[in-house]
């Protein structure tokens, strides 16, 4: 019997963690156990509440973890799952492996922070990272593994540098189960990487629905409207601030803006990359050049931190001087949703001046301060004080590090002749339902949003 439980990322956006099990009738106590992914629930707080309590499952009986990339939803309990007591391999793909261990040091530091604020423990420490960096193995797309009784590969999912999808080859009696975890899939309009590559054969899909009611804009319309915005706020004489998740849409924002100013579409403006996390992960993008998309990035010599307007700031010190530089300028800082991280420190400065600009460019979780500032919140309280939002408000989907309705459906769609089952997860529960219910009109597959801790046999 194959049983599947959704232990996180369940009718929400965090918290992605799926436990796979083999349990062979009659033999007591034979088991097989993987899971894919093991990330923090992180709404409202960045390490939730949520995140520090038991595992649902013993994690000494795992045999293997499977990583389909590095963002903390997908990673941040990892290192909790090897203090109590995981002690199998954990794969992902090379970059994964490598951009994981940044975000995961990274995020001690966040948690620290939020824990010496808000009170409430630190789970894990650097050292904890370090422990989980010992077994943790980077291999390639396409690479066939057998763990056990599954066989296990990674296939690109376009999301952010070195993303996968995984198949799971199960071994069943009636002769196999193909289940193809979707990991967070990327946005076909994203020009930096490839795009979610076909894969074959899957009988049952674990899939992503991020924006499963919800359609992106275009490729160019998005550009014309960061154009727009960057000329706006010059007019304006202000600061253009802009919340960025450190992988993927920083680096494809600095892609942008730096063709941008090449090409004299925008005047010439600085930009302050104000994260360590965003800088040291813009790095590993140039480390694994060849996984880019080579039609995109070939045409010109190739440097994300290499043009003569971009400031980076890495350390405290530096941050603080982007205060004395005059403005118009464009501040790109974590963490994405407000919920921590230098950006809070400039929304504190110039939510408050009608002549600057707040760029929404990502997904913001309902409750966090991105989401209330977007929602038209006249007021909102960082570190304690209560700050006037007279700022501009500005929202650029398109973006997206996710795919969006369309894209979603034409990602299932073209499985359809294998496909039996769909669970759909990684979204607020209208979006997953909305996506259930127009997968199962539109393609007659049975669709399922499942509930935290559900389990099914497959
Ligand atoms: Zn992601």
């Amino acid at each position: 019997m194959i049983k599947l439980s959704f232990y996180g990322a369940a009718q929400e956006v965090t918290g992605s963690c799926f436990l796979l099990e083999n349990l062979p009738a009659g033999k007591a106590g034979g088991k097989n156990k993987i899971l894919i992914d093991c990330g923090l629930f992180q709404c409202p707080k960045f390490c939730d509440i949520r995140s520090q309590k038991p595992f649902d499952f013993d994690p000494k009986s795992i045999e293997a973890l499977f990583v389909t990339h590095a963002h903390v939803d997908h990673t941040g309990r990892i290192p909790k799952l090897v203090k109590e007591g995981f002690c199998g391999e954990i794969y992902s793909t090379h970059p994964t492996k490598d951009l994981a261990e940044i975000m995961l040091k990274d995020s001690v530091g966040v948690m620290i922070k939020e824990a010496e604020r808000d009170g409430g423990v630190v789970p894990y420490t650097e050292e904890d990272v370090d422990r989980v960096m010992s077994f943790w193995e980077g291999k390639n797309y396409r690479e066939r593994l057998q763990i056990g009784d599954f066989a296990v590969t990674f296939y690109d999912a376009g999301h952010v540098l070195g993303s996968a999808m995984i198949l799971v080859a199960c071994p069943d009696r009636s002769g196999g189960k193909n289940i193809l975890f979707s990991g967070d899939l990327g946005n076909p309009a994203n020009p930096l990487l490839n795009g979610f590559e076909k894969v074959v054969g899957a009988e049952i899909l674990v899939l992503e629905s991020t924006y499963g009611d919800r359609e992106h804009e275009g490729i160019e319309e998005k550009k014309l409207k960061l154009e727009r915005v960057i000329e706006q706020s010059i007019v304006q004489g202000g600061v253009l601030m802009i919340p960025a998740f450190s992988l993927e849409k920083t680096q494809e924002l600095l892609w942008e803006i730096s063709d941008m100013l090449r090409k004299k579409q925008v005047p010439n403006i600085p930009i302050f990359l104000d994260s360590p996390l965003a800088i040291r992960a813009t790095e590993v993008y140039q480390k694994y050049y060849s996984y880019l998309n080579k039609a995109y990035v070939d045409k010109r010599s190739f440097s994300f931190l290499n043009f003569p307007q971009i400031h980076v700031a890495l350390t405290t010190e530096e941050s603080k001087k982007i205060n004395n530089a005059p403005s118009p300028k464009i501040i790109i800082a974590g963490s994405g949703m407000s919920t921590g991280g230098r950006i809070l420190h400039h929304e504190r400065r110039y939510l408050q001046d009608p002549k600057s600009t707040i760029l929404f460019i990502g997904y913001q979780s309902p409750a966090s301060l991105g989401r209330r500032i977007q929602d038209g919140a006249d007021e909102v309280t960082i570190f304690g004080e209560k700050i006037p939002v007279r700022c501009s408000k500005e929202t650029i989907y398109g973006y997206s590090a996710h795919p969006d309705y369309a894209a979603l459906f034409e990602f299932v769609r073209e499985k359809s002749d294998t496909l039996k089952k769909i669970y759909t997860t990684h979204g607020e529960p209208k979006s997953s339902l909305t996506l259930v219910q127009k997968i199962r009109d539109n393609l007659g597959i049975e669709a399922y949003a499942p509930k935290y801790g559900e389990s099914v046999e497959i």
